[in-house]
């Protein structure tokens, strides 16, 4: 249940466990930091900007979609083969993605309804379900899911962000039937006793206890996203609030998984050392078993345009001040990406989406980047950490964070007008290309190096479909970021960091209390 991070303290998806597991620590190259972190640690929808998402040479992808025959897959390079893509009778979506370097297979089920999609009154909900999915089906006795996927050699994890929920395991090769078997059951099947809830719920707070209550910065961030906006979902946090976990009923989360737990709601995700006609088989075997049914309609809640700078402060115990600037910014249609030819831009908003993602990487993509230099660094620093992060796509609304760590004796002021000033430069006079070249080798060198994991292959297949985008968007993607020009980034930074689309949040630290004892997390597991 770790929290992945945008900008570095905010908190935008719950795992499963509290401990990351292996599969998630992947060594960082060098000069790569909270960027490729991001993407390391776990699906964050923002850290598709670091790349997270984006493809690299080694793997162009196809989309024969909704075809029964594969289309035929180009050479493969680096022991891969491109990823396939179909559509099971009962609108369940499969993506196969070879890989035959290891004898190994990462399995995900992604479930595109998150937090985002719950109401007030039952928020949590999303991310309550999650954890009930492990506690079993008419045939499996509750946390025996688990026990099953370990005793295969496996290992298993599951997560909720606001866009999507996803359950996955990494397994031998060998083994992929069992755990489809075992996938598509508890995503038909799942039931559990009340009495099962009323424990499990005890736990979710405690989570929102240890990730929330006791983060100053995570209560900073949760207060800062319900004052940023009014009418989009986002406002309200993954974990739910308290008084919403309180009130929860077993059948509150019984109602929300029998609404979105349906095959044309989901996607099964195999990259690995498989044979896709193979895979192909046995998913329709076990979830094209399944019965369809409709997705439900999803109500637009638009968020209206901001006016005017909204500006909070919240008061917590903590040893430092920190800042966060969130300005509202456009994003990227998925469906202009996929259209535009190699080569040329994208329609306006999306293209300053794409400048916007190059401007963060230009202030906070790399050690000694335009942030650290300015801020963090000589006699004179204002801020011990400075970061910058735009969302440059999601289901939701994204915004441009700007944050930052006062250092001893500075103001968060300082820390405001230092980070405000570094956009305000660069509106000014513009970035140079030697800069703008750092950062899109840099990109194209983590997404090579991303890919030496299957999990990260799988997770990327799993987030391109969960935004609407065809399979070889990653390598559209990088293509389209590579011919973002000095011009373009200036523009954005021009045109979307003036203060009516902005909301400024600052954490106003509170003595710490000494009697106060840190909470201890259950070992290992939360469950
Ligand atoms: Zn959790």
């Amino acid at each position: 249940m770790k929290h992945t991070l945008i900008g570095k303290f905010v908190p935008t998806m719950m795992m499963h466990r509290l401990l990351m597991p292996l599969l998630f620590v992947q060594p960082v190259p060098s000069g790569f930091k909270r960027r490729v972190a991001h993407a390391v640690t776990a699906l964050s929808f923002c850290a598709f900007v670091a790349g997270a998402a984006l493809s690299s040479a080694s793997a162009q992808t196809l989309r024969p979609e909704a075809s029964s025959t594969p289309a035929a897959a180009s050479s493969p390079s680096a022991g891969s083969a491109q990823a396939q893509q179909f559509t099971l009778a009962n609108g369940m979506t499969l993506i196969v993605k070879p890989d035959h370097r290891a004898p190994t297979v990462a399995h995900m089920l992604w479930l595109r309804v998150g937090s985002m999609d719950e109401v007030d009154g039952t928020s949590g909900v999303a991310h309550a379900l999650e954890h009930m999915m492990f506690k079993g089906t008419p045939t499996l006795k509750p946390g025996e899911f688990s026990r099953r996927v370990a005793a295969l050699g496996g290992r298993d994890n599951a997560f909720t962000s606001r866009d999507a929920t996803a359950y996955h395991q990494q397994i031998p090769a060998n083994r992929l039937e069992d755990v489809m078997q075992l996938e598509a059951d508890r995503f038909a099947n799942t039931q559990w006793e009340n009495d099962e809830f009323k424990r499990e719920i005890e736990v979710v707070k405690e989570e929102r206890r240890m990730r929330t209550e006791d983060s100053p910065r995570a209560q900073l961030y949760e207060a800062a996203n319900a004052v940023t906006f009014i009418a989009a979902p986002y406002r309200r946090p993954i974990i739910g609030w308290m008084s919403d976990l309180d009130a929860m009923t077993p059948d509150d989360v019984r109602n929300f998984y029998r609404k979105w737990y349906v095959p044309s709601n989901a996607a099964v995700v195999v990259a690995g050392d498989v044979d896709v006609l193979q895979v192909k088989a046995l998913a329709e075997k076990y979830y094209g078993a399944i019965p369809a049914s409709a997705t439900p309609l999803r109500k637009p809640r638009v968020e209206p345009v901001q006016a005017g700078v909204k500006r909070l402060e919240h008061k917590a115990s903590a040893s430092q001040a920190y800042v966060s600037l969130m300005f509202k910014v456009p994003q990227l249609d998925p469906s202009a990406l996929a259209n535009a030819p190699a080569g040329t831009s994208l329609p306006n908003e999306s293209q300053d989406a794409l400048a916007l993602t190059v401007l963060a990487a230009v202030l906070d993509g790399y050690s000694g980047a335009r942030l650290d230099r300015a801020l963090t660094q000589g006699e004179a620093r204002v801020a011990d950490s400075a970061g910058a992060d735009n969302g440059l796509l999601g289901r939701g609304p994204q915004v441009f964070t700007l944050d930052g760590v006062p250092a001893k004796d500075k103001t968060a002021q300082q820390v405001i007008d230092a980070l405000r000033q570094q956009v305000t430069q660069i509106a000014r006079d513009g970035v140079n290309a030697a800069e703008l070249n750092r950062v899109k080798t840099q990109w194209v060198a983590s997404e090579i190096y991303k890919l030496d994991a299957i999990f990260s292959q799988a997770r990327e297949l799993g987030s391109n479909w969960l935004n609407g985008l065809p399979l070889d968007s990653s390598a559209r993607l990088v293509a389209h970021l590579r011919n973002i020009s000095p011009a373009e980034v200036q523009s954005v930074a021009a045109r979307y960091f003036g203060d009516d689309q902005m909301t400024q949040a600052v954490l106003v630290p509170q003595p710490l209390d000494p009697n106060r004892k840190p909470r201890i997390p259950a070992v290992g597991d939360l469950h």
